[in-house]
């Protein structure tokens, strides 16, 4: 959590805002991020990945208009992460990354 503004040193901190993507236009879903399970090697024939996401926060320096970036989930994400979970696009067939 910034509560000291690193560029400036001001105390003047608006946290807690959500960050929105221009193309959500309906019901503000914003941008996130998305952690999926590996396929085991010995996966069952009916098989779906577990997987974490987490939007994120900003918080903005009142003084000089400085910005960072957090999620609230770090530790689920971390858990992912040791897990083995990366993260990935849905579909490559469809999507270009
Ligand atoms: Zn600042």
């Amino acid at each position: 959590m910034m509560h000291t503004c690193p560029e400036c040193g001001s105390t003047e901190i608006v946290p807690e805002l959500l960050v929105f993507a221009d193309e959500a236009l309906i019901g503000q879903h914003p941008p996130y991020v998305k952690l999926v399970e590996p396929k085991p090697e010995k996966a069952p024939f009916i098989w779906s990945p577990k997987s974490v996401a987490t939007g994120f926060r900003a918080a903005i320096c009142g003084a000089c208009g400085y910005t960072r970036f957090y999620t609230k989930h770090y530790a689920e994400i971390l858990e992912a992460h040791k897990k083995g979970y990366t993260s990935q696009a849905f579909d490559l067939k469809t999507v270009t990354v």
